[in-house]
């Protein structure tokens, strides 16, 4: 059978496996790299079919290119995927290049978002000539379905939903408009291809999985892309199906810390809670920890006490703005007392908090910025992220910023840390920068926050080295220009 290469490439640290927001890791605060699931499940679906596969994530690995030739050659590599995002895809189509100099009998397969029901001026930005497959929907379900197709019968390539092929030179899209619900039917993640020291949780640097447990979101936020490439229905795994993958981590792998990736783990309460209790009845009660996203709302304190009491220490919510302006206008869905009184929930369940914030929409003036920062200063969150809003192709604020004329050029090859617009209506570019560095600096330089931090770490030298040195990285990343 042939060699299947799945890969995320060298360079710069991005989180390529969450489409949602593909986070530059490098310039971030505190995110920490996650694990490479996408590339997990291509390899569990792929080996199900009989291909032999290579799974590398270079990036995390830190490893250059002569690395990835040597494991190419000494692979026999037939085929490549190549898990792409909005700000590397350049880089990665010059590493594309550089590969198909040294075997240009491979194929090769991009991932990513970027390639979901694309419109035709994006692939036009893209030299794609040495690519021969796009994917744009959720490469679990498609990968192996592709993989086979191309080696044995091109005929069915048509049928498989959420690509691209190249048919007498012209790229062909398949149908983008459905979304499996059949989760549980998905293997999990080939872990043992995957090198699970790499993805460690930030404060403890213990081994840390992703445990994918739900897909979709029913809300309709102008910046975010999951409605766009995850559907508005939510897709849940069962608790069961859930249950069984932390419990392979723990057993076989030794993993006690997990992130469960949910674009909202907490809207549908009694799922969330069902899964809590299976965890809390289980011989791991008491020996996993655990990290999740929520929305401020709807949510309710026996919910998070019920998290605690599962395990969870962490929660992250995305309050977006301290302006009721702003939120109306992103349609977050969500009031500036509702983020307040979620992060008291959690403060009072026992939960860390941990806080997301948006700032650069079109609309916004100084005052709109100066709103979010009270917010952040007045919630107070053990750790925060402080973003400028990127317009992402099939997002509505994409729209909104194009008819605006507030990108110059094109979006693809920027992210949070350098957005592509010129800035608001009322604000360059350069004045949201520097109000998002100052604020970044403000927060985490003020005494009684250095002093929680210390207390918490106090006794703990694992937990206050990290401190330092993501307190180090901040404050690096804060002044560098
Ligand atoms: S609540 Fe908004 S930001 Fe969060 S996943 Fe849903 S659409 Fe995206």
């Amino acid at each position: 059978m042939p060699t299947v290469a799945l890969i995320y490439p060298c360079g710069a640290l991005f989180q390529r496996g969450e489409d949602r927001c593909q986070s530059n890791i490098d310039s971030s605060t505190a995110t920490a790299m996650r694990a490479c699931n996408d590339l997990g499940y291509a390899a569990s679906v792929l080996k199900q079919k009989g291909f032999h596969v290579f799974l590398k994530d270079y990036q995390t690995e830190r490893l250059d290119f002569q690395h990835l030739i040597a494991d190419l050659k000494n692979n026999s590599v037939d085929l490549l995927m190549i898990s792409t995002t909005n700000a590397t895809v350049f880089k990665d189509l010059n590493i594309v290049a550089s590969i198909k100099r040294s075997f240009a009998n491979i194929s090769v397969v991009l991932k990513s978002a970027l390639f979901f029901d694309p419109p035709a001026d994006l692939l036009t930005q893209l030299d794609l000539r040495n690519v021969d497959y796009l994917i744009g929907g959720e490469s679990d379900f498609i990968i192996a379905d592709l993989v086979q197709a191309h080696f044995f019968d091109k005929t069915r390539l048509a049928n498989i939903g959420g690509i691209l092929y190249k048919s007498e030179g012209q790229w062909v899209k398949t149908c983008f408009s459905s979304w499996r619900d059949d989760l549980d039917s998905l293997p999990f993640p080939d872990r043992s291809l995957m090198n699970n020291a790499l993805y460690l949780r930030p404060d403890t640097q213990e081994k840390q999985a992703t445990i994918s447990v739900s897909r979709g979101c029913p809300s309709n936020c102008i910046f975010c892309l999951t409605p766009h490439i995850s559907g508005k229905k939510l897709r849940i795994r069962s608790p069961e199906n859930i249950f069984e993958e932390i419990k392979q981590c723990y057993e076989q792998f030794g993993i006690k810390n997990f992130f469960f990736k949910a674009d909202t783990f907490t809207v549908n309460k009694s799922w969330t809670t069902a899964l809590c209790d299976l965890i809390i009845a289980s011989p791991l009660a008491g020996k996993i920890q655990w990290v999740a996203n929520s929305r401020v709302h709807p949510l309710d304190q026996e919910t998070l006490l019920k998290m605690k009491q599962a395990g969870c220490w962490l929660v992250a919510f995305g309050f977006e703005s301290g302006s009721p302006e702003s939120l109306e206008k992103m349609k977050k869905g969500t009031t500036v007392e509702q983020n307040k009184a979620a992060a008291e929930m959690a403060k009072k369940a026992g939960l860390k908090v941990y806080g997301f914030y948006l700032i650069g929409f079109p609309w916004e003036k100084k005052e709109h910025l100066l709103q979010t920062q009270k917010l952040m200063f007045d919630i107070d969150a053990d750790f925060v992220e402080l973003h400028i809003a990127t317009p992402f192709y099939g997002t509505q604020l994409y729209d909104m910023a194009k008819a605006g004329g507030l990108i110059p050029d094109t979006v693809l090859g920027k992210d949070y840390f350098n957005a592509p617009t010129v800035g608001t209506k009322f604000l360059s570019i350069q004045e949201i920068e520097r109000f998002r560095k100052t604020t970044i600096l403000k927060y985490h330089l003020r005494a009684s926050y250095i002093l929680r931090k210390l207390k918490e770490a106090m006794f703990k030298p694992v937990i206050l080295k990290n401190y330092i040195v993501f307190g180090l990285k901040l404050i690096g990343n804060t002044l560098k220009k």
